[in-house]
């Protein structure tokens, strides 16, 4: 389902202070597409990221995912529908310490209404030798392809992922988002991801950089999109 976002901004009020984070956002995301966001520190990357996946509210313009128009929705449907439709991945890996690999991944399937199934999902992350480790046990990149795993396991149709390699050296990094890359093209799930990672360009259907709370530049990669 594609994501329509309609003269979308956010303005924070912190004391007496204002801040325009989002100036009047146009976009819309495809079904399926690979979207990477970049932009230097403060120009608005996660501010965009949580109101389109309805972590935060707009302060003002539409959001919709076809007919369902989001920013009408009260807190409540709003969260069912995240728990629903949505997956996260952040910088933090945020796994269930006491839980393995494994055990992390089921959590996450479990809240899917279809879930993939759990050994598969390790398997496409490259983890099915480690599955029955804890997180400890991990390197960073693998606790990363965990959470990566725990979030796709739901089967959601849009995958968000805020800085998912910033935790990450470049070697370690490029295995994380090979990850995603082939998972969005296996599975077809939709990716909007938030990275300073230069790299990750090569494998986005459409780059747009961000400069004070607006899309200053727009990079789209047809090449890319003829080959899925
Ligand atoms: P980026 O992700 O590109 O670093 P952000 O979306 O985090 O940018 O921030 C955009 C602007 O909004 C910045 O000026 C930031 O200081 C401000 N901002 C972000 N979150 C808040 C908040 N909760 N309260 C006040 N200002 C905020
Ligand atoms: P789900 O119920 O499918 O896990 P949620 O919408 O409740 O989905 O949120 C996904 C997870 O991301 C939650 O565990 C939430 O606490 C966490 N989360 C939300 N926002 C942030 C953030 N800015 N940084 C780190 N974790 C976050």
């Amino acid at each position: 389902m594609p994501i329509i976002l309609e003269n979308v901004t956010k303005t924070y009020q912190t004391g007496e202070v204002q801040t325009l984070a989002l100036k009047g956002i146009d976009l819309i995301i495809e079904d399926g597409e690979f979207l990477v966001i970049l932009g230097p520190s403060g120009s608005g990357k996660s501010t965009l990221l949580n109101v389109i996946s309805g972590l935060d509210t707009p302060s003002s313009g539409v959001i919709r995912f076809n007919d369902q128009v989001l920013t009408d929705y009260k807190e409540e449907a709003l969260t069912a529908f995240r728990r629903e439709n949505l997956g996260f991945v952040f910088q933090q890996y945020n796994l269930l310490q006491n839980l393995t690999a494994y055990e992390n991944v089921q959590m996450g399937a479990a809240i899917g209404k279809e879930p993939l199934d759990v050994e598969e999902v390790l398997e496409k992350v490259g983890l099915q030798e480690q599955m029955h480790k804890y997180p400890y046990q991990l390197s960073g990149g693998e606790q990363q392809r965990v959470s990566v795993a725990r979030s796709i396991a739901k089967n959601p149709a849009i995958l968000f992922c805020d800085e998912p390699t910033g935790s990450l050296d470049e070697e370690t990094a490029k295995q994380v988002l090979a990850v995603l890359e082939q998972l969005n093209r296996s599975l077809g799930t939709t990716m909007v991801v938030i990275t300073h990672n230069p790299g990750i360009g090569d494998m986005a259907d459409r780059v747009i950089k961000m400069n004070s709370g607006i899309i200053e530049n727009t990079e789209i990669h047809d090449s890319k999109k003829s080959a899925k």
